[in-house]
């Protein structure tokens, strides 16, 4: 174990996964905060009187998110209004028990809570779903249903920006997946810090540059209360691949995972990249690319009794809408 921290010369409590550096526990509070802070400055991500939503699963990213934007918006006063906004996916023994942890960072946090569930907007919970279609294309229907819930929730606590515990680690292996899938548009729409477009509301990501070891490890120093159950439907084949190869990298060289924003930031400033107009789905008016949205589409083939309608190769018409307009992943 290190001896001293690199800032003060105290007792350096472990070495920072981000760059290997040893470091004290108030030391790393500090760098820690005050990079998000620089990120946020930076990309001016948030304006005097924005009502921000924080999208709150009650896990370790969204929940150390919270604190530390409730920290900092007091610490530099960027007068902006916070609320939690959990989405219920219905999945029992999973988001029942997490909820209750927001439900407790709600009190502690003194930040209003919203919760919305699938069930009330689209009539399935994720467990009825799962029971249709089985485990292999739930996180499919999940991602895109949980990107319009946000959107509609924000909306109906009048907010108008929505931010997301996305790490840095989370981003690297979005851009891996991508790249592997030759998909330039999902590319540049992952990297932005800030997204959204007319019709729907800003979306921000405060930790993009952020690493996962670190946000667990401020989140243990400071004793936060969050959830670390992994969702039971969760085994996504292709994110999981991509997930343990990031890791593997990480353990090689720790700077990997910047690295890999940074390639991805530039391949996706190339100015030839094509991305898809958009417009509103001609049933719910959510925005999208196509005539219809993702979720009307996968939400008539579950009431058609046809689970499948929608997904990849059964869906060869809309293939188009299905790189574009949709996600495994909030992203
Ligand atoms: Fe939904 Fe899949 Fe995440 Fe579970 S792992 S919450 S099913 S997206
Ligand atoms: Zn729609």
């Amino acid at each position: 174990m290190p001896a001293q921290c690199y800032i003060c010369s105290g007792k350096a409590v472990f070495k920072r996964p981000k760059n290997s550096q040893a470091i004290c526990k108030e030391c790393f509070f500090e760098k820690f905060e005050k990079e998000i802070h620089e990120t946020i400055i930076n990309n001016k991500i948030f304006a005097k009187g924005d009502k921000v939503a924080i999208g709150a699963s009650g896990g370790k990213d969204s929940t150390v998110l919270a604190y530390v934007l409730n920290k900092l918006n007091q610490q530099y006063k960027y007068e902006i209004q916070l609320v939690l906004l959990s989405i219920d996916e219905g999945i029992n023994g999973y988001r029942d028990d997490s909820l209750e942890t927001v439900k407790r960072n709600e009190i502690e946090y003194n930040l209003p809570l919203k919760i919305l569930s699938y069930k009330d907007l689209y009539g399935w919970t994720m467990d009825e779903i799962v029971k249709e279609i089985g485990l292999k294309n739930n996180c499919t229907f999940c991602g895109v249903f949980r990107r319009q819930a946000l959107d509609r929730g924000a909306m109906m606590l009048d907010c108008n920006k929505v931010v997301t515990g996305h790490n840095a680690d989370d981003i690297a292996e979005t851009v891996i997946m991508n790249v592997l899938r030759g998909d330039v548009a999902r590319l540049r729409r992952c990297m932005a810090i800030m997204t959204g477009s007319e019709g729907t509301l800003p979306r921000c990501k405060p930790f993009k540059y952020t690493y996962e070891k670190e946000i667990v490890m401020y989140a243990y120093f400071k004793r936060l209360d969050y959830f670390s159950t992994e969702c039971s439907y969760s085994p996504n084949a292709y994110r999981g691949n991509a997930r343990a190869y990031i890791k593997d990298l990480e353990r090689i060289r720790p700077s990997s995972i910047l690295d890999i924003i940074y390639s991805g930031e530039s391949l996706s400033f190339k100015d030839d990249v094509k991305m898809p107009t958009q417009g509103k789905c001609s049933r719910c008016e959510y925005v999208c690319s196509q005539p219809i949205c993702k979720a009307c589409v996968l939400l008539e083939g579950l009431n058609k009794g046809l689970p499948k309608y929608g997904i990849g190769k059964h869906h060869k018409k809309n293939k188009q809408q299905h790189q574009h307009s949709t996600s495994e992943t909030s992203y």
